[in-house]
């Protein structure tokens, strides 16, 4: 039976990469909705190529815009406004799987909702998941979620796990996930407080959005993902392990009980892992070009350098911290990373605004043990942040 598929934040990079995955099988799956936040042409001209039956923006002038843009051009998707547009979305009834492309803990109420009803959840919105924790992969298991993960360090790890997943605690001694440790592996530490963002956003590897590309520049990306792993495979913090991997062919690996070494291969396109979330247990065209290792040459791996990458050392030291920890952790780095994206802040200070909103925010007993607790949480960590932030303001 054909699959209907809603993409939330279907105009960044995971979110185009997802349609044209889509575009070549369309007679397995159909466009249900799309939703973006800002690049309203670009959503405009997804849905005169797709037809949805719905659309979703942030605000409401927005909205009246593109509906009536798309009346005018016969188009009939309907246009939905707003947050808990987002919502319903990813809850409709006749949605069969969505795709959570959204950047950052905006996409933790979308996500949620997707979990409750029980859809096919291909999560590559970390941030949702980091935010949420436990609370979330209960949200997923009450609903009767399948939960695939995009991100292509956990979709290695899935793939090297087999199908039952009663069985990967018994397997996995520890894993592994790959790093390349972005652009500035090499670079002079010294000078790192004169990148710019257009410095910062040029990933060696990989075209991603610019939140994420900067993450991968000071490695919190990684630290991010470390706690996506700790909540997807349900690992201890000590089990998840980080080596850098400039090449980017190993995607993550398995260390096994009996230290047999599972891993993934392929080149650096995130149509796989998404192509892998959609068809998951079955296997369709991604539209990725496939390794030549006649010509690809070394594979190299090194240990991180934490005094290189401070921020990913946060990530253990989060999960082992006050349940409530790593949601502070998220929220500070959002802040962060925007602040010097403006060029409010310097590239070397994002570490200093993190770790300084970690050890500052009083965090309630309680916080952690519902989601509007986090939630709350959250937005007292970014107003925290951004008074930091404004003190390293240059
Ligand atoms: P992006 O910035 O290119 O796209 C983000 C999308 O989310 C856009 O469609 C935008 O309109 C929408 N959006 C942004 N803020 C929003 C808000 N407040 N409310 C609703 N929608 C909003 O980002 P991306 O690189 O595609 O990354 C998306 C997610 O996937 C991130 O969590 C990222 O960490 C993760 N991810 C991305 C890649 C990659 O290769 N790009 C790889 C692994 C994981
Ligand atoms: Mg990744």
């Amino acid at each position: 039976m054909i699959q209907r598929v809603c993409i939330l934040g279907s105009t960044g990079s995971v979110g185009v990469s997802t349609l044209d995955v889509l575009g070549r099988h369309p007679e397995r799956y159909e466009v249900f909705a799309l939703t973006a936040h800002s690049r309203i042409d670009d959503l405009f001209a997804q849905c005169m190529r797709w037809r949805p039956r719905f659309a979703a923006v942030a605000d409401a002038s927005q909205a009246s815009v593109l509906q009536a843009r798309l009346r005018e051009a016969r188009c009939s998707t309907e246009v939905l406004v707003g947050p808990q547009a987002l919502c319903d979305l990813a809850a409709h009834p006749e949605v069969d799987a969505v795709m959570a492309a959204i950047v950052g803990a905006a996409g933790l109420g979308p996500c949620l909702a997707a979990a409750r009803a029980g859809k096919r959840l291909l999560l590559a919105n970390k941030e949702a998941l980091v935010v949420g924790g436990a609370l979330f992969m209960q949200a997923v298991q009450e609903g009767g979620s399948a939960l695939l993960p995009i991100d292509s360090e956990h979709s290695a790890i899935f793939q090297c796990l087999p199908a039952d997943r009663s069985a990967w605690h018994s397997h996995i001694d520890h894993i592994l996930l790959t790093a390349s440790g972005g652009p500035f592996r090499t670079r002079d530490p010294s000078t790192l407080h004169t990148v710019t963002p257009d410095e910062a956003v040029a990933h060696p590897n990989w075209v991603m959005g610019r939140k994420i590309s900067v993450d991968s520049a000071t490695m919190m990306n990684k630290a991010l993902e470390v706690i996506e792993a700790r909540w997807l495979f349900d690992l201890q913090p000590e089990q998840v392990r980080v080596v850098i991997h400039p090449q980017s062919i190993v995607h993550s690996m398995v260390v096994c009980r009996d230290n047999s070494v599972l891993a993934q291969l392929g080149t650096p396109d995130m149509r796989v892992p998404i192509a892998v979330g959609l068809a998951f247990p079955e296997r369709i065209e991604s539209g990725a070009s496939q390794l030549d290792f006649m010509s690809m040459g070394n594979l190299t791996f090194e240990a991180p350098d934490f005094t290189r990458y401070p921020g990913l050392q946060l990530a253990w030291d989060t999960l082992r911290g006050t349940p409530g920890s790593t949601a502070v952790l998220n929220a500070a780095n959002e802040i962060a990373v925007a602040a010097f994206l403006e060029g409010a802040i310097g590239f070397d200070r994002i570490h200093g605004v993190n770790a300084e909103t970690l050890a500052t925010l009083a965090i309630g007993a309680t916080d952690a043990h519902s989601i509007d607790g986090l939630i709350a949480l959250d937005q007292r960590a970014r107003a925290q942040a951004a008074d930091i932030a404004k003190r390293y303001a240059r």
